[in-house]
């Protein structure tokens, strides 16, 4: 089973790109984002801890995201492929992936980094505020800590990809159909 990781900074459209993707190849699609949502609308005390930290445009540590991974992970062994949309953020969970993947036999095609340059994200968080429910869309304080967030944590587990995975960028800037194109063209 292929493992297909896209990433990019907070409002690059990853979510989206994900869904389309998803659609298209017949991949499940893991978003550690929105499992992190779905813990907190059932209440779970897992849920309330990672709340805290995503209301506030902070990463959940590391080791909540391994158990919570591995936990989605099994869930979606069976099917062409899986999508991973949001992980891996650090570079610690960088490595738990690899570790992960080589337990379980399963191969990571490709790294997708869709490019979206800083200013941009800006105001594409505050269109997004505009129809979003998230309470971390909402606050433009929390759509700059975000990027910062994004900037001191994931770029170097980026960078880590980039040297040991097999990694392409794409252009995030135009139309979603248009940035669609490009990222399987690039898969090919
Ligand atoms: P997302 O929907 O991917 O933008 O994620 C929303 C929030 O969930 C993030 O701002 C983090 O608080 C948390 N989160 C999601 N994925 C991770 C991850 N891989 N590592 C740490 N925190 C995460």
């Amino acid at each position: 089973m292929k493992i297909l990781i896209i990433t990019g900074p907070p409002y690059s459209g990853k979510g989206t790109q994900c869904r389309i993707l998803k659609e298209k190849f017949g991949y499940n699609h893991i978003s550690t984002g929105d499992q992190c949502r779905i813990e907190k609308e059932n209440n779970t005390v897992i849920g309330k801890i990672m709340s805290e930290y995503e209301e506030k445009g902070d990463l959940v540590p590391d080791a909540i995201i391994k158990d919570l991974f591995e936990k989605i992970i099994d869930k979606n062994l069976k099917g062409e492929g899986i999508i991973l949309d949001g992980y891996p953020r650090t570079i610690s969970q960088v490595k738990d992936l690899i570790k992960l993947v080589t337990l379980k036999e399963l191969k990571i095609k490709k790294v997708v980094h869709i490019n979206v340059p800083h200013n941009e994200l800006l105001v594409r968080a505050q269109k997004r505020a505009e129809t979003s429910n998230r309470i971390d869309d909402k606050d433009v304080r929390i759509h700059k800590k975000r990027i910062e967030v994004y900037e001191q944590f994931t770029q170097p587990a980026i960078e880590f990809m980039k040297s040991n995975l097999n990694f392409i960028e794409v252009d995030g800037l135009g139309k979603i159909e248009e940035i669609t194109e490009k990222i399987i063209q690039n898969l090919k």
